[in-house]
């Protein structure tokens, strides 16, 4: 607004603007400026001596611009970096965008705008917002996975995996969106529906596909998790994931002499499988079926396959199946039970066959009932009749022994499953096995904007990798990308682009027409950044050695099955080729919570989504940086309300006041000692608290520091290490009230304050508990803590807690540093 124009609004009851207040816009552009000027955010790459590489996850670079939980994420990680560097870290802080991808194809398809216009506009956009909320990256290391020079190493990738073995085509059943046209993996599809159409179902198709085979290091992806310095939520929904049971394999035999393998878990209940259960996919349902059940198995066996995966798992269905109108002889018991098939058991899991036992699984349970097929326990607990009828399934029996299981009875089950695999194993009727729910990767898609699979089919010598030195393989420029119902790329409709000859022979060949999935493309893009100046490497061996594993990973859970899992494996199998050195690419990962606005999702329908740049334009980056920490714990998340915001500029414009007074009068002299304390103490819990992410409350400890000196006598002394403390958090900030206290360098180029911990412990003090005006405990808190603070440390105290027994204080006296009464 102009100056003269406010003059002019004589209604305006606002003071005229003190030239000297705290004006976030000019701060953070002088800032921004001089740190290009003076090159403060570059990393030296080649000669640091302490590298320290802070990752986050690079975002997709959507027509709608930056997103919120964008920034929420990428501050929470600067911070990081930023304090690392000033406590004498060189700190790799790279940025890039993954704009391959059905997103970008979707929206491009959706305004008619050819996704290689739209994605540099974008991420042109992109870029100008992440540099206005302060990061401290390195642009000349940005990656685009989407540039020829990235993507002419996700293909090198590929071929290196195709070398190891561990790149596969086969035919297979997969997920098929109608309206993506395109395969999707099994993560991809939620509840049934695609998540990107929420209304289009899912169906099942038989396509040649590119798989990678991820499954055959199930085992070293769960193993690493156990000592993996990652947040605990991220390693249990891997672990999950991966999915491993220890069971055995149990062989039925059917009169005409076929044996059906069956995998379970509880072969300790082998004497209660009544029946077995085929997927109806399993190759020996048409050998099995009977004349007389032909008609109805077929029929089903239809319905089946127009149905997706995902939905076949949904365990609260109706059960559906039929009978093959064949039997099996159960190896325990040497009696025959009849085999069905049914939608509920896949190809996929085990040996797609099932014993079911009914008694002790819930969907055998139910399947029993609906097909009024006999129901036998074998697991009883103390005092529980063998022979009573079951109301409902038993899957886990506290202190369960077996009954009707003859030789066995009276045994605990987990020693009984032992014991039967074993006995079984010796009649050469069964095994002990491990399984894994994680599948293999589907890599290949029927789209157009991904990098072109370096693969070339030729009649006389097969499949034929590219040869590296004709890489990349240029994704040709296509007018009309639309995908279609044919189960081909549209690259398939471009005979120019894929006539080739063949690289072996000469012979006219033809190029594999899929491209890539774009989890490929951010499976290995940190490995790109030390090198991404470099055009005849991926990465540089000895920069990767520098560099790698990265340091600190900081992103959503909703990357822990997909991203974090890939980025895994192809770290895994470029060790095993000899390429890097370490077989984990993030020595630490941590993920961030999620934020809501006014206690809701934020969504585009419910019109409650925050625009970065609004806040950013009215309140400064500064401002919104700390009130996005200030939300919550930073690995929770928390919710954003417009109101709050004020309050961090409240305190940012205290810190200006303060050190504008300091300045001024250069206060040297010396500070008051109970305010040394407090800085000791302050350092001693911003240090701990920005080390472990609670960023919330090391923002509290400085806000009550503040407080602190606006009531005593403030010195440069005093105000110093404040302005390094606040460095991560509000940077351009933090520069100007440097400068202000008189530094020609950048507070980046300052030394993290140390503390004496003697001096900050001589900051506590003892704080008398009362409970309806009677002592009931002492604690030791920090000097100045607030009433609010001091109730709830107060109502966490065992003794106090026994006297409050729950009940919310009526009232509160509290005498600052003394005392806490509270009336119940
Ligand atoms: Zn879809
Ligand atoms: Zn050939």
């Amino acid at each position: 607004m102009a100056w003269g124009r406010r003059k002019s609004l004589s209604y305006n009851t606002m003071p005229d603007r003190d030239p000297s207040a705290y004006d976030p816009q000019s701060v953070e552009r002088r800032w921004q400026q001089r740190w290009e000027e003076r090159g403060t955010n570059r990393t030296d790459v080649a000669g640091a001596a302490r590298p320290f590489f802070n990752l986050m996850m690079f975002p997709y670079p959507s027509a709608e611009g930056l997103h919120v939980g964008n920034v929420f994420a990428f501050v929470g990680a600067d911070i990081q970096g930023r304090y690392r560097r000033l406590t004498g870290a060189d700190v790799f802080e790279p940025l890039g965008f993954d704009a391959f991808g059905i997103h970008s194809e979707n929206f491009a398809l959706k305004v008619g705008t050819h996704p290689a216009e739209l994605i540099p506009r974008n991420i042109e956009r992109f870029r100008g917002q992440l540099k206005r909320i302060g990061l401290m990256s390195d642009w000349r290391y940005e990656v685009q996975t989407t540039d020829p020079r990235y993507y002419k190493w996700t293909q090198w990738i590929f071929l290196q995996l195709y070398r190891a073995g561990l790149a596969v085509k086969r035919r297979a059943a997969v997920n098929w969106c109608p309206a993506c046209k395109t395969v999707l993996a099994n993560e991809q599809v939620i509840n049934g529906y695609c998540e990107r159409h929420p209304d289009v179902k899912v169906e099942q198709r038989m396509l040649d596909q590119w798989f990678f085979t991820i499954s055959s290091y199930a085992q070293r992806l769960l193993d690493h998790l156990e000592t993996a310095d990652w947040s605990h939520s991220t390693r249990t929904i891997q672990t999950n994931w991966i999915g491993r049971s220890d069971g055995a394999e149990l062989i039925f035999e059917t009169p005409a002499g076929r044996r059906i393998t069956v995998f379970t878990t509880r072969a300790d209940t082998v004497f209660g499988a009544t029946y077995l259960v085929l997927a109806p996919e399993h190759p020996l349902v048409a050998e099995l079926t009977t004349a007389e059940q032909r008609t109805d198995v077929n029929a089903y066996r239809r319905r089946v396959s127009a149905m997706d995966l995902v939905s076949r798992k949904v365990g609260d269905k109706a059960k559906t199946g039929v009978f093959t109108g064949s039997y099996a002889r159960n190896p325990a018991t040497g009696e025959t039970v009849p085999i069905w098939i049914a939608d509920y058991v896949l190809m996929e899991y085990g040996t797609g066959a099932i014993m079911a036992v009914p008694a002790h699984d819930e969907r055998d349970f139910e399947f029993a009932t609906a097909m009024k097929l006999p129901v036998v326990r074998v697991v009883a607990g103390p005092g529980q009749d063998a022979a009573a009828p079951l109301a409902a399934a038993e899957p886990d029996v506290p202190d369960g022994r077996l009954v009707n299981s003859p030789g066995y009875d009276g045994m605990p089950w987990a020693e009984a499953q032992r014991a039967i695999t074993a006995a079984l194993a010796a009649k050469g009727l069964g095994k002990a096995v491990v399984n894994y729910r994680l599948h293999d990767w589907c890599i290949s898609r029927q789209r157009y904007w991904g990098p072109p699979i370096p693969i070339i089919y030729c009649d006389a010598c097969g499949t034929v990798p590219v040869p590296e030195q004709d890489l990349p393989v240029v994704l040709p420029a296509l007018e009309d990308f639309r995908p279609d119902d044919s189960g081909v790329s549209p690259l398939a409709r471009v005979e120019g682009w894929y006539r080739v000859p063949c690289p072996r022979c000469g012979k006219p060949a033809r190029r594999e027409t899929d491209v890539s999935d774009t989890f490929l493309d951010s499976a290995w893009y940190f490995l790109r950044y030390p090198s991404a100046d470099r055009d005849d490497v991926a990465f540089d061996p000895e920069l990767t050695r520098k560099w790698l594993p990265v340091a600190s990973y900081i992103g959503g859970n909703e990357h822990a099955v997909l991203h974090l899992m890939y980025a895994r494996f192809v770290t895994m199998a470029l060790h095993d080729l000899g390429l890097v050195g370490f077989e984990e690419p993030f020595s630490r990962f941590r993920a961030h919570g999620t934020i809501v606005k006014d206690g809701a999702k934020m969504s585009k329908s419910r019109g409650n989504v925050v625009n970065p740049d609004a806040y950013v334009d009215q309140w400064g980056a500064d401002t919104f940086r700390m009130y996005l920490m200030f939300l919550g714990p930073y690995q929770d998340g928390g919710d954003f309300r417009d109101a709050g915001i004020s309050g961090i500029r409240r305190f940012l414009d205290k810190v200006w006041t303060l050190t504008g007074a300091v300045a001024q009068t250069a206060q040297g002299g010396t500070a008051a000692p109970e305010l040394t304390r407090m800085m000791h103490r302050t350092i001693q819990r911003v240090t701990a608290d920005t080390e472990s992410l609670s960023y919330n409350t090391a923002i509290a400890a400085m806000m009550e520091y503040v407080n602190a000196l606006r009531e005593g006598a403030p010195t440069a002394a005093l105000l110093e290490p404040l302005a390094i403390l606040l460095a991560p958090y509000a940077p351009h900030f933090a520069e100007e009230c440097w400068e202000r206290l008189g530094h020609a360098t950048s507070v980046m180029d300052a030394r993290w304050p140390s503390f004496d911990a003697a001096l900050a412990l001589a900051d506590e003090i003892e704080l008398v508990v009362q409970v309806n005006g009677k002592v009931r405990a002492r604690l030791r808190t920090a000097r100045g803590t607030g009433q609010e603070a001091a109730v709830k440390a107060a109502l966490a105290d065992a003794t106090v807690a026994k006297f409050t027994a729950g009940a919310q204080p009526k009232k509160v006296v509290f005498v600052p540093d003394r005392l806490v009464n509270i009336v119940v």
